[in-house]
């Protein structure tokens, strides 16, 4: 394939504040590193506590003025039509950058990444003119309403996994229901974000409506989070890092949303249709090279099926095809830095040492000397407590354990502290629906694993965080409730 290279695609790689790509006032910049390769593909600014603060007034002017939230509700869901059209038209330039950000496949950024974001920017699009209240039918003469006001200036902050996608996730409900926002990217992938500041100011969005500030967390994040101005922080990321920024949160009892880690466990019965559910187990853990959050990473096999599945399993992880993301037919991609890399291989050591077999994987493949690629790993154990059975890895380490009851699946499936996501296999229908509602998890696929969807809502139960985004729920996220009292006497 034909690559185009970062230097072909010219757009301001700067702050985006106010309606204007601008350099952090300190001019200090930190790199972008393509990860199949490990090199510096360009740099990006630092913005520092200035920087933030700057695009937070411009975001809070927006605010207090009421130009954004008090446009005509139609012309807001043309503006938010017109980015999603650009977005469209600029898909492969998006999934191009993506792919450079992140080291995932190209053809998975431009069949997952660039479409559902498309598709989020049109279903919110469509909001800003059915955003409702209700009349109360309160005691005495009355007339009692409600109606949804926009939070104000919202923070976001993003992980590096799915760049674009957990950005428009925030910012497209954020927008449609009149907020003003500031987007801190991941310090890893900054490039889609500020690409998409080029889009919305060619689509007509006002200045101010929408900035970028790039940085790492501790400053950048940080700032953002502590700054008076910013009436609402959402979040995805780390549980150790909500767990901060929620306690920050607290000092202007600022409005939270957190979308956090999982250990999602994925349950196959014996009489599940196994090739399907073989298939639904490999993307649950590998796709995205097991950067998922919803990664199907603890995976329960009943035992009259446990040894087909574990050689199905096995001869499918051997088919996974790593290489360069850019290759058309690569289906598994580079990590996203060393240290991350570290990390998994780390936990895979861990593994060992507490009793788990390796019988696929488990090694940096020696093909692909250069980048932070890993092998597609398949651990074998008996107890849910090991810690790689407990802890999110966030790479592509699948870890199988077998079962007996549907029972003391549903005990070891809620064994832990996240409850992001869940995905069952049987044939059973009742079986179906009665572990579905047992499982303490936000979304639970039935024979299918991995989807989404702009109108279904999404979001943890536990220590994987609060709030639902997509759907109608995350108009909720967005707006406060205001009810006004008539008296009619
Ligand atoms: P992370 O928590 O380290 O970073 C996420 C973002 O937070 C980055 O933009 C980072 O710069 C910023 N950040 C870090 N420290 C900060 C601080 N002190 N204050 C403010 N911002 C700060 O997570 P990560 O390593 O980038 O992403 C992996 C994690 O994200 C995993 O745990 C994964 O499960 C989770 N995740 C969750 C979802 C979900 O929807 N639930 C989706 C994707 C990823």
């Amino acid at each position: 394939m034909n690559v185009l290279r970062i230097e072909d695609i010219s757009f301001p790689k700067q702050l985006f504040i106010d309606g204007g790509f601008v350099d952090s006032a300190g001019g200090e910049t930190f790199p972008v590193v393509y990860p199949a390769t490990g090199e510096e593909i360009c740099r990006v600014p630092w913005a520092r506590q200035g920087d933030v603060d700057r695009a937070v007034r411009a975001a809070r002017r927006v605010v207090d003025e009421g130009r954004w939230a008090g446009m005509n509700p139609h012309d807001r869901e043309r503006l938010l039509h017109r980015v999603a059209d650009l977005i469209e038209a600029h898909a492969d330039t998006l999934a191009l950058l993506e792919t450079y950000d992140t080291g995932k496949p190209i053809r998975d950024a431009q069949a997952v990444d660039i479409p559902l974001t498309i598709q989020c920017f049109r279903y919110y699009a469509g909001w800003p003119s059915k955003l409702k209240g209700e009349t109360i039918p309160v005691r005495g003469r009355f007339l009692t309403y409600t109606m949804r006001e926009p939070v104000g200036v919202v923070g976001q902050i993003v992980p590096w996994n799915f760049p674009l996608y957990m950005a428009a996730i925030k910012v497209a409900p954020a927008l449609a229901t009149g907020n003003a926002v500031v987007l801190k990217p991941a310090e890893e992938t900054p490039l889609s974000a500020l690409y998409l500041a080029q889009l919305m100011a060619e689509a007509g969005v006002p200045e101010g409506v929408f900035n970028v500030v790039t940085g790492d967390g501790e400053t950048t994040g940080a700032a953002l989070v502590a700054h008076p101005g910013v009436d609402k922080i959402a979040f995805t990321g780390s549980t150790a890092v909500g767990q901060q920024i929620m306690r920050q949160a607290a000092t202007h009892i600022k409005r939270v949303s957190l979308e956090l880690g999982g250990k999602s466990p994925h349950i196959v019965f014996s009489d599940a249709d196994l090739p399907a559910a073989v298939k639904g187990i490999v993307s649950g853990i590998f796709y995205n090279q097991g950067e998922v959050c919803l990664a199907g990473s603890r995976i329960f096999v009943q035992k009259p099926v446990y040894e087909e599945v574990l050689e199905q399993l096995s001869t499918a992880a051997r088919k996974v095809t790593i290489g360069d993301p850019f290759d058309s037919g690569t289906t598994f991609g580079a990590l996203i830095s060393e240290e991350h890399r570290q990390r998994v291989q780390h936990y895979v050591g861990v593994g060992i040492r507490e009793g788990a077999r390796v019988i696929e994987g488990g090694r940096i493949p020696e093909k692909h000397s250069k980048g932070y690629f890993y092998e597609p790993t398949v651990l074998v154990g008996e107890d849910n407590q090991m810690t790689v059975a407990q802890e999110e890895i966030f790479g592509p380490v699948a870890l199988v354990l077998p079962f007996e009851t549907t029972e003391e699946v549903i005990r070891s499936a809620n064994a832990t502290k996240y409850g992001l996501a869940a995905g069952l296999w049987t044939q059973n229908v009742s079986r179906a629906h009665n572990v579905a509602k047992a499982l303490k998890a936000g979304t639970v696929w039935i024979n299918a694993y991995n989807l989404l969807d702009a109108a279904a809502p999404f979001g943890g139960y536990k220590m994987s965080g609060f709030g639902r985004e997509l759907g109608e729920e995350a108009l909720d996220l967005y707006t406060e409730l205001k009810t006004v009292w008539t008296s009619l006497r």
